[in-house]
């Protein structure tokens, strides 16, 4: 009987270990994390913010999933180290555990900033379930303003959740635009205007300087631009890395992420790895880069598990493809969605009425991004395009894609 181990319990390791389970009826798979909560949907936690996601819709599976499937769940558990000469990991406290087939599925972890006076209680980052859990214990006891650190796709859908417990927030970014270099400066406008709309007050090109607490609780900060705001929470949303720092002195190549093949496989012998903390090729720039969202991870880990197990079909590719709601617009990005080189084609719809902005990028004949703003339609087509490198022209684009709309059409 084989022995599959999974570090990390995210959608990457749990879609692994039933993807092993649908080839290996007899093999013993376990999932280690250090969460005290069994899987659940990360990218509800937003919405369980807001009030719309209940404690029933979290989990990724009833409880009962995991004895039906057989797969053991080991909570509360760290793992500090491998040891892939002895096919083993190591947890805290020492415990040895050998593999037969082991996957790294670790995700990432928020990133911070030291700013001078953040050692107090209310300067918070959201990761987990728990995390979530604090974040509404603090709106339902104070009506004080929320600061949100970071106007990335987290800090906005973040900064909904928290308006929608009827707190004003105060969002900061340092960049010119929102979700830069994502967005463009149009699509961050119309962004910009709908949180208005919704009592999100955005800040850009402002930076927290230095933050004052009370009592060991943040009180205040102060910005770059001069600006004293008061606050009794702050949620930091500035990004995320690979959490791979329990690699170091394994062997496991890494370089942003974990390094992998077509196949899932790191640089050692029966060790994979899938989701956030992985860096995979980009079939469109030709380069390896770490792409962190759902949809990626719990399509790694599927096709990670079956290769585990003996099976697999060969994976194509990680591109950016994030699907977004930002206070009632809808926004899909695929691929590249600024030009990266000359020679790429721009055709940009909209339609300002209705707040719709749709631009595709082109480049030698083939689809190579989308930036899709107030309508997605389309999109999974357009995703499958840019993977499979499919030949098309700026006049099958602008009728398939863009019709409606007033396009403007420029070269990069
Ligand atoms: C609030 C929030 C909202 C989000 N919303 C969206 C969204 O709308 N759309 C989208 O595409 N993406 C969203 N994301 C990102 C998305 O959740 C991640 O891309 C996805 O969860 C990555 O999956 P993963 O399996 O690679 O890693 P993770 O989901 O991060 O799971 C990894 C697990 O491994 C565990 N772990 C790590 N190291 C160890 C160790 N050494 N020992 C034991 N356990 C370990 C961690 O505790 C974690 O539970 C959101 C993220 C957050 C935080």
């Amino acid at each position: 009987m084989k022995r599959y181990v999974i570090i990390g319990g995210g959608p990457a390791g749990i879609n692994a270990a039933s993807a092993i389970r649908a080839r290996d009826p007899d093999g013993e798979i376990l999932v280690f994390d250090r969460d005290q909560d069994p899987p659940y949907y990360r990218t509800e936690l937003d919405t369980y913010i807001g009030g719309s996601t209940s404690d029933a819709d979290l989990p990724l599976h009833p409880q009962s999933y995991y004895e039906e499937q057989r797969i053991i769940l080991r909570l509360r558990t760290v793992v500090t180290r491998l040891l892939p000469e002895e096919r083993s990991i190591e947890l805290a406290g020492g415990e040895r555990v050998p593999y037969d087939s082991l996957l790294l599925a670790p995700g990432s972890l928020p990133l911070t900033v030291p700013w001078p006076g953040s050692q107090v209680s209310g300067v918070m980052t959201i990761r987990t379930w728990d995390d979530a859990r604090r974040v509404i214990r603090h709106v339902t006891e104070s009506s004080r303003t929320v600061l949100v650190v970071g106007g990335g796709v987290l800090g906005l859908i973040l900064a909904e959740g928290i308006r929608q417990r009827g707190r004003p927030v105060v969002l900061l970014e340092r960049e010119p635009g929102l979700w830069a270099p994502v967005l463009d400066e149009l699509a961050s406008d119309l962004i910009r205007a709908r949180l208005g709309q919704a009592g999100i007050q955005p800040f850009l090109r402002e930076e927290v300087t230095e933050v004052f607490g009370e009592g060991g609780r943040v009180a205040a900060v102060r910005t770059t631009a001069g600006q004293r705001i008061e606050t009794a929470l702050v949620v930091v949303a500035i990004g995320v890395r690979p959490d791979i720092e329990f690699l170091r002195g394994s062997g496991v190549r890494t370089d942003r992420g974990i390094f992998i093949d077509h196949e899932f496989r790191t640089n050692i012998r029966d060790i994979f790895a899938a989701g956030d903390a992985v860096q995979g090729y980009d079939p469109i720039s030709g380069q390896f880069r770490v792409v962190t969202n759902w949809n990626n991870a719990a399509e790694q880990g599927k096709l990670a598990g079956a290769f585990m197990a003996g099976g697999g079909e060969a994976y194509r590719g990680v591109i950016l493809s994030n699907t977004e709601s930002f206070c009632g617009t809808r926004v899909s990005v695929l691929g590249h969605t600024r030009p990266a080189s000359d020679g790429t084609l721009v055709l940009a719809g909209l339609d300002q009425a209705k707040g719709i902005y749709r631009k595709l990028l082109l480049q030698q004949d083939k689809l190579v991004g989308a930036l899709l703003v107030g309508n997605t339609s389309g999109e999974g087509m357009m995703r499958k395009w840019i993977l499979e490198g499919k030949p098309t022209s700026s006049a099958e684009l602008k009728s398939k894609f863009l019709t409606g709309l007033v396009v403007e059409e420029k070269n990069a």
